[in-house]
């Protein structure tokens, strides 16, 4: 155990914030002074440069990372009566995103080694109804969007990434937005690239996409003062403005994410009770959260409650598989399809280790120096 005692934060947005602060300030004088802070010009700058970061046509600014997905869907038409693919050990927002389309969710088990959805058990959950696949980039590493692609293309599914998580990140030779209809991600402050607010975004090479969301998050409106009935869900200048600023630091901020991630995966490599993150060959996992999970289920809790006793911030992500929470509404269908046992497995051992680009060597040593600890006095 090291003998001085530290605090180790689980994020570091203030840090983050104080590093680039001439940059962001720059950005939010800029918007404040133009008065234009709703569909302005800076909003319409940033989704120019957010598309072009993806390679992708069309980047659409919206609300929030939830509004995104249900607006993706929404604009494929997606509603009552048709079924969406998903997983379960996912934040909630992804099905609760099916649910607010009164579409029907359909849960498969995940992988059992990157814990994003398994494709070899998405075929046998498809029925008639079933429209569409949502796969999440979970904890910041691309699902496997080749063998996902290869199934919606024989049964003509739509596949939408909900990469809330995975800016930045790549798969073996395809990047986020290139083999799905539509890619939604959330810019809340504790994703990889976060404003200091809500936002979200939606990215796609459909022109048509583009123009139904566009039009939805503006009270259906795509000429002055002529209205079908939409939604108010927009992403405002100032944060996109922040954001502007922020996308130039992304591809430095993941690199470093993968710099700790390298030292936490070698500094725990010898111990005995747990499992590490497993990173697929030629990926790019930007390590949203570096997730690591007990061997046994039963030292999950223990665990925490040892590690927040030595001062570091550590949580679970996420605890409560969506089948498990006792809010989701199993309306309109929703169903389990198979035994998910890799999923429940997920909710009953995920630790995240503090993760964040402003993280010093010091402090995650600490982390490893602790968790070595625990380790070496467990059985
Ligand atoms: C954060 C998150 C969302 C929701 O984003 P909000 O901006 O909070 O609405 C959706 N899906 C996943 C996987 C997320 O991590």
């Amino acid at each position: 155990m090291p003998d001085k005692k530290m605090t180790v934060a689980f994020y570091g947005h203030t840090r983050q914030y104080h590093n680039i602060q001439s940059e962001i300030d720059a950005q939010i004088k800029g918007v404040l002074e133009s008065g234009q802070y709703v569909l302005g010009p800076v909003l319409n700058r940033f989704e120019q440069e957010f598309a072009a970061f993806h390679g992708t046509k069309y980047a659409i600014g919206v609300g929030n990372g939830t509004d995104a997905i249900w607006l993706a869907l929404e604009a494929l038409g997606i509603g009552p009566g048709d079924e969406v693919i998903t997983h379960t050990n996912t934040f909630f927002a992804t099905a609760e995103a099916i649910w607010l389309r009164k579409a029907t969710a359909v849960f498969v088990d995940s992988d059992p080694r990157t814990n994003c959805i398994d494709p070899t058990k998405i075929e046998a959950a498809i029925t008639p109804r079933t429209k569409a696949i949502i796969p999440v980039h979970l904890y910041g590493q691309c699902a496997d969007m080749k063998a996902i692609r290869k199934i919606a293309d024989k049964h003509k599914l739509f596949v939408i990434e909900d990469n809330a998580q995975g800016i930045a990140s790549r798969g073996d030779g395809f990047r986020v937005g290139e083999l799905s209809d539509a890619a939604t991600t959330s810019f809340i402050i504790q994703k990889n690239l976060g404003c200091f607010g809500d936002g979200g975004a939606i990215v796609t090479n459909n022109s048509e996409i583009d123009r139904i969301v566009r039009k939805l998050r503006n009270h259906g409106s795509e000429k002055r003062s002529c209205h079908s009935i939409g939604y108010n869900s927009r992403l405002d200048d100032l944060q996109a403005g922040v954001l502007s600023a922020k996308l130039k630091h992304i591809d430095e901020w993941s690199d470093q994410r993968r710099k700790w991630a390298a030292r936490y995966s070698k500094g725990l490599a010898g111990a005995k009770n747990i499992t590490l993150p497993y990173e697929t060959p030629g990926y790019r996992h930007v390590y949203h959260l570096y997730v690591i999970e007990t061997k046994n289920p039963a030292h999950r809790d223990g665990f925490l409650k040892f590690l927040t006793g030595e001062g570091i911030d550590a949580k679970c992500h996420y605890p409560i598989a969506i089948h498990q929470q006792e809010g989701y509404p199993w309306g309109h269908g929703a169903r389990i399809a198979g035994p998910i046992p890799n999923s429940e497995r997920n909710a009953a051992c995920c630790i995240s280790l503090p993760m964040f680009p402003e993280l010093t060597a010091e402090e995650v040593d600490y982390v490893i120096a602790n968790v070595l600890a625990w380790d070496g006095r467990t059985k």
